[in-house]
């Protein structure tokens, strides 16, 4: 009797750098995992036809937004349709992350960093050992598997974010540094601070991109600066992202944008870093409103975007064109001597915030012969998977690996269809996958199951592991 398989993806390209594999393939699914790849038999629940297309383990986007702060509900959607299968939320709140989750995931599994906020999770810019310890097992109890210290957007001291990383490494969870602290802004310099607070403990610092904007001089000059920083840190994982908006928050308290890069991006455009000068801004076009339309994020600008950014209150996410294109391109494909990329990952910095374009940018670097579709493999799929500590399960597509697939169209820079865990979350143009899974820590577990939502472990010290030589 013929096996019968939950899913069967005929003909595709399998493209598993993990496993050395890039051939035309059948792979198969059941019971959520990779159960066949070569010339398959049987049948399958679901089966498709995908020669031509490129079958590659599920992407994973290692800085998105779905809080109820950042991005909103609204990215489980967006990033289904950008055939993400795996993402890690890049501040929480986590209670806000968990419960978007569960009411409105479209199949992916979630993982999630708690801010350390002042007046919201930490009482001051200067908290000590032992209340960044609380702020930890708070988090951790709620969910989330480490910590984001926000720099430029709501900074700490440098002693304070010095202090962040030393309690995660010592509790193995995870640290994600927006650099900056109150005295250091974000840029190159900011970075470098960063990376030397870090005091070798494991760190994610996110958006490279995001400090090589030329502000102070060449942005090019500043990206090469970047990768020399990254390089003499082994201890330090890093991603970068391709879009040319920034995400920041409209948010305004008495008059004035409550975060930094808000008022920063403003002064950029000649505005006021006011409340006022927001709305001009607005009004003007240099920023622009993420507007909720037919269940996604849009960019909206003039008349629209205020009357947007005025029905919310003002607590509306915004973008302003930040990123010039060349260290954006720089940094994605850059490598190091030994041929491993410089910057560990390529990731959106999305979710609800509209710039999931890991295909339809990322793909546009094989087209530009700049990345190899091996190499896109490894920075949307095999490096995330390792730095959350789920290299064993997902960013492979060995048997038994789950059921993590995404299926790409290199000509349309497109996904096609994507699985999680065997299970459907984008075919034929729909998206299928209804609530999540999250990576939670142990004392989570309980608490996210309670939630509806079946949870993976993130074992303390599993997750940004030493980078082997
Ligand atoms: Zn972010």
């Amino acid at each position: 009797m013929a096996t019968r398989y939950d899913v069967i993806l005929r003909g595709g390209q399998i493209v598993d750098p993990g496993n050395g594999v890039n051939q035309v393939a059948d792979i198969a699914m059941v019971g959520g995992k990779v159960a066949e790849i070569g010339d398959i038999a049987g049948t399958g629940e679901i089966e498709r036809d995908v020669a031509g297309m490129v079958v590659m383990p599920g992407i994973i986007d290692s800085h998105v937004h779905v809080s109820p702060w950042l991005g909103g509900a609204a990215g489980h959607r967006m990033m289904a349709l950008a055939g993400v299968t795996c993402a890690l939320d890049m501040a929480g709140p986590i209670d806000g992350v968990t419960r978007f989750a569960a009411q409105h995931g479209c199949g992916l599994t979630i993982a999630c960093i708690d801010y350390v906020r002042p007046g919201h999770t930490v009482t001051s810019v200067d908290p000590g050992m032992d209340e960044l310890r609380d702020t930890l097992a708070r988090a951790r109890a709620s969910g989330a598997i480490g910590l984001k210290i926000l720099g430029g957007h709501f900074p700490l001291s440098a002693e304070a974010s010095g202090r962040v990383m030393q309690v995660t490494a010592d509790e193995g969870a995870y640290v994600a540094f927006h650099s900056g602290t109150v005295n250091t802004p974000q840029n190159v310099d900011g970075m470098r601070e960063s990376c030397d607070l870090a005091a070798g403990n494991p760190l994610h610092l996110p958006h490279i991109n995001s400090y090589t904007r030329g502000l102070d001089g060449s942005a090019l000059v500043e990206a090469e600066e970047a990768i020399a920083i990254l390089n003499a840190h082994p201890n330090i994982w890093s991603e970068s992202y391709l879009a040319p908006i920034n995400g920041n928050s409209g948010k305004c308290a008495n008059g004035t944008p409550e975060a930094v890069a808000t008022q920063r991006n403003l002064e950029r455009g000649g505005f006021e870093p006011s409340q006022q000068g927001l709305a001009k801004a607005i009004a003007d076009g240099w920023a622009m409103v993420h507007v909720l339309k037919d269940g996604i994020n849009v960019l909206s600008r003039g008349a629209e975007g205020l009357a947007a950014w005025q029905a919310a209150e003002t607590d509306i996410g915004i973008s302003f064109f930040a990123n010039p294109p060349e260290p954006r391109l720089h940094l994605a494909t850059a490598t190091r001597s030994d041929g491993s990329f410089a910057i560990d990952g390529l990731a959106t910095d999305g979710g609800g915030i509209p710039r999931n374009d890991l295909c339809s940018r990322g793909l546009a670097l094989v087209h530009l012969d700049a990345l190899s579709i091996e190499g896109f493999v490894i920075k949307t799929s095999v490096n995330p998977a390792r730095v959350l500590g789920l290299s064993a399960r997902k960013g492979h597509l060995g048997v038994g690996a789950d059921g993590d697939v995404t299926v790409l169209d290199l000509a349309r820079l497109a996904p096609v269809a994507s699985f999680a865990h065997g299970q459907p979350i984008l075919l034929d143009g729909q998206v299928m996958g209804r609530g999540s899974r999250m990576l939670v820590p142990p004392q989570a577990a309980d608490h996210v199951r309670a939630m509806g939502m079946e949870v993976l472990i993130a074992e303390p010290g599993s997750m940004i592991p030493a980078r082997t030589a």
